[in-house]
């Protein structure tokens, strides 16, 4: 094993830019793009360019899934137990890299150091320390068939897993797909998102300071030029996707030709019901907890559609409207920030174009916080939180999901009338109630269609909670052991003739 100290941590992000810019990492190594294409990736809170990063395409995706097919061989052939060890050494390798690692995903993203993306760094390594503890799971089963015969199941890794990540929380979504598939037994090659290339590629080198070289290959590039390429590719046997619905369904469909398994994490429109005798202060901290205002609300679990007792209405808004104010707009590195900047410009007419839409249909728009007065940020993405009220009930800010900081609360009178209000979405992804009354609790976590719904909570995604979405909102389970047993292994049935 190489010596795991060899890459000394860095914690200025535009030296490790200067580093990584323009390379994929395949078979080990940080290589340049085939074609010797690259692409500029901008800072959101600036506009100014931080470096140029490699624009890969199906020859890339084939140097990388050859390495990977290669490299799966012998590490199928690694106890589980060793396997699981060494993906935790990379969690705790990662941990020690995680300030430099927060900064670098701050710089390319726009998102808030302190609130998010040093969370994000640490949930990272968390998720590789914990799946590493989970190998010893990787069991089969005996079946009662018949007495002459030795019956039993074993777990096989598929081979060569292909990941395709968005920008949001790159690196722990990425840990969610490759430290299960890993420790199961497969190989992988990751196709990043080009907004935010950078923190996961870094992410990539450190593991591979460890891991077997081919294990764990990293491909920058664009969705249709080096994701699709990436999915058809012959010997990738099972992909794990996470991003838009329409993407998604490209994805699918290119899977469909081949077909292998896909788990796919899609997004949503997630409700939040506060109850006539909810705490109020716990239900506003847990709106703006939950509509994640600090990462813009660049969440899919985005508690984006907040219907309201109409007997709390008025003041929920008003207390949720304080809170969001107190948050401090401004640069994404300064320790003093609460909320970032949108990721990038087209996400962020995107996000304006709803807001002018929801104010054009008679909503009322309560904007919170204060943009950054500071000059050198004035051309960023930033985008002032809003509370809508008011809105017509088919109003596309209700229906559809923004990915912004764009709350919309919706007042109701009928326990009923809500419940049927919250499921008619095409998204299933996330929901949360807010009640005492332990009737209404059960009744409505039963009723909810979605696949992460709590009480009186609003929790992230974490290790140990299978998570994962209904109807639109994708297929599949991630972040648990069932993620890695259902989704990253195949079951074998062999049966010994004991006559
Ligand atoms: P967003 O609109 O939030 O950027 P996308 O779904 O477009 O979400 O992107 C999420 C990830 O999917 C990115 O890595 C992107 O490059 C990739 N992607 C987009 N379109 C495709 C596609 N047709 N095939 C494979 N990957 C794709």
């Amino acid at each position: 094993m190489p010596d795991a100290s060899t890459l000394v941590t860095q914690t200025d992000p535009r030296a490790l830019v200067r580093e990584l810019e323009g390379k994929h990492l395949i078979d080990g190594a940080l290589v340049p793009a085939a074609s010797g294409k690259t692409f500029d990736v901008v800072n959101p809170a600036t506009l100014q360019v931080i470096g140029q990063t490699a624009d890969g395409d199906a020859e890339d995706v084939a140097r990388a899934v050859e390495a990977a097919a290669a490299a799966q061989k012998a590490w199928a052939e690694t106890p589980a137990r060793e396997r699981g060890k060494l993906i935790a050494e990379c969690g705790r390798l990662l941990e020690q890299h995680k300030e430099e690692l927060a900064r670098l995903v701050a710089l390319e993203t726009g998102k808030a150091l302190r609130t998010e993306s040093r969370v994000e760094a640490g949930v990272l390594a968390d998720a590789f320390v914990f799946y590493g503890g989970l190998a010893s799971e990787l069991k089969g089963e005996s079946i009662p068939f018949n007495p002459k015969m030795l019956t039993v199941t074993s777990r096989e890794p598929i081979g060569v897993v292909g990941a395709i990540i968005p920008w949001n929380v790159p690196m722990m979504l990425m840990a969610f797909k490759i430290a299960p598939a890993l420790v199961a037994g497969n190989a992988v090659v990751v196709k990043s998102a080009e907004e935010a290339p950078y923190a996961v590629l870094r992410v990539c080198q450190i593991m591979n300071q460890v891991l077997p070289k081919g294990l764990f290959n990293l491909l920058s590039g664009f969705g249709p030029d080096c994701g699709q390429p990436l999915v058809a590719h012959p010997k990738v046997g099972k992909v794990t996707f996470t991003g838009s619905v329409e993407a998604g369904k490209a994805v699918y469909r290119t899977a469909a030709e081949k077909l292998i398994p896909v788990t796919l994490e899609l997004g949503g429109k997630s409700p939040m019901i506060v109850m006539a005798d909810a705490d109020l202060d716990k239900a506003v901290a847990g709106a703006a907890a939950g509509m994640r205002f600090t990462r813009q609300g660049q969440s899919c679990t985005a508690s984006s559609r907040i219907y309201v007792h109409r007997s709390l209405r008025d003041a929920f808004v008003e207390k949720l409207k304080a809170k969001v104010d107190d948050l401090v707009m401004g640069d994404p590195l300064d320790e003093a920030t609460d909320i970032g900047t949108i990721v990038s410009q087209q996400q962020f007419e995107r996000v304006k174009s709803y807001i002018a839409q929801g104010k054009a249909e008679g909503g009322t728009a309560h904007l919170c916080s204060q943009v950054p007065a500071d000059e050198a940020l004035s051309r960023g993405y930033y985008v002032q939180p809003v509370i809508f009220t008011d809105l017509p009930a088919d109003s596309r800010l209700i229906t559809e999901e923004i990915f912004g900081p764009v709350a919309c609360v919706v007042a109701f009178d009928d326990y009923e009338e809500v419940i049927a209000a919250a499921n008619d979405s095409v998204y299933g992804l996330a929901a949360t109630v807010w009640t005492r009354d332990l009737k209404t609790a059960l009744n409505a976590t039963k009723r909810l269609e979605a696949g992460f719904v709590q009480v009186n909570q609003n929790l992230v995604v974490l290790p140990n909670l299978s998570y994962g979405g209904v109807k639109q909102s994708g297929l599949g389970k991630e972040a648990s052991l069932e993620a890695m047993l259902e989704h990253f292994t195949h079951k074998k049935t062999i049966i010994f003739n004991m006559e």
